[in-house]
């Protein structure tokens, strides 16, 4: 016999959203804040380019990529890294600044990725509370220790859909000791028009303390390509490309990634898509006293609280016709809420019908 020994971490797996119903063969996924308009044809047209050689490693350093992210953002090229997903990113970030024992701070609802990869290193994640599921900075700062590393937040934050404004942004970065990273998580800021928010980029580009997360697999429709990236100063993006896996980005997400910041129009279309739907989908849950968070990202958590039906039982009625949310209970650990993804527009209607079959209209 042999004992092969290895780490037990104590993590709950991440639970993605999920994508398919027992016994049926269509199903309408509001689960996981994809693309309402799928990938934009600028990008499925590389994709599909036949020449492409596969047979050949990707460019390690996804340079072209970078260049047209530094155009485009008019950010450095040099404080650009390429990440399998921004997933990766925030791996790499947990490998690169913690230690057994160093403390995280990551709000008490955020993504469940933070938590993850902070613990599968060893470090201890202490959990902010948030106040009306929003993130608190007192809280935050109640937390802060000699052992805190790194905090970080979504803005907007998935799952609760709430954010920080641009002074309260500042506000944290100005009150939190120095010497522990922000991490910044812009993943949704396309579909803010919110007037008084500002993304990480845009606010804290420059900063030596902040690092900022971008990803390709919301807005731009790229999930399944694993793309994304990260913000942040020279030197840490330089200790970054050393214990970066060397091809973490395959060739044709690099070419999609590219072609699809080109296409501006998809973009502008999907903010226009996802603002209207969000609004007539939100108006539309309020008649069933289903109530949601102020309209920011590309969902809405619903809350059951003042529903004749709780959060499971609407779920399970939903699934039996095919469509499927995002439990938050498992992973976030939010009670009697669902979070719901802005579809496309036949995703969008069907989901309405359904409803009003489940409250008998
Ligand atoms: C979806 C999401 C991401 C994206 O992850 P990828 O690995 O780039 O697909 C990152 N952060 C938050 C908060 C998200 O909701």
């Amino acid at each position: 016999m042999t004992n092969l020994s290895f780490k037990k971490i104590n993590i709950e797996a991440y639970e993605p959203g999920k994508s398919t119903i027992k016994k049926l063969k269509k199903v309408i996924k509001l689960s996981a804040n994809e693309s309402a308009l799928g990938v934009s044809l600028k990008a499925k047209k590389v994709i599909s380019k036949k020449n492409t050689n596969f047979f050949r490693y990707p460019d390690g350093t996804s340079r072209k990529l970078r260049d047209q992210i530094s155009k485009k953002f008019k950010c450095d090229i040099d404080k650009i890294i390429c990440g399998a997903g921004s997933d990766e990113i925030i791996q790499m970030l947990c490998q690169l600044f913690l230690k057994p024992n160093d403390e995280v701070i990551v709000p008490q609802y955020s993504f469940l990725m933070y938590r993850i990869y902070s613990k599968i290193v060893g470090a201890k994640v202490v959990f902010s509370k948030e106040k009306n599921f929003k993130i608190s900075i007192s809280e935050i700062l109640k937390k802060v220790t000699k052992k805190t590393k790194i905090v970080f937040i979504a803005n907007p934050n998935n799952p609760t859909g709430t954010y920080l404004n641009k002074s309260e942004l500042m506000q944290l970065r100005k009150k939190l000791r120095k010497n522990i990273l922000l991490v910044v998580d812009d993943a949704y800021f396309e579909y803010m028009k919110n007037r008084d928010y500002k993304s990480g980029l845009d606010l804290f580009g420059n900063k030596k303390n902040v690092f900022i997360l971008r990803t390709f697999s919301k807005i731009y429709g790229l999930a399944s390509l694993r793309i994304g990236w990260g913000y942040g100063p020279r030197k840490i993006v330089d200790a970054l490309n050393l214990i970066k896996p060397p091809f973490n980005v395959n060739e044709v997400a690099q070419l999609a990634a590219v072609e699809s910041l080109k296409d501006t129009k998809f973009v502008s279309q999907s903010v226009k898509h996802n603002l209207l739907y969000a609004s007539k989908i939100k108006k539309f849950l309020n008649q069933y006293n289903i109530y949601s968070n102020e309209i920011s990202a590309n969902f809405l958590l619903l809350d059951f609280s003042n529903c004749k039906f709780k959060a499971k039982n609407f779920y399970e009625k939903l699934k039996a016709k095919g469509i499927i949310l995002r439990s938050t209970e498992y992973g976030y650990k939010i009670k009697n809420r669902l979070r719901l993804t802005i579809g496309s527009r036949n995703d969008n209607l069907k989901f309405m019908r359904s409803v009003e079959r489940i409250f008998g209209k």
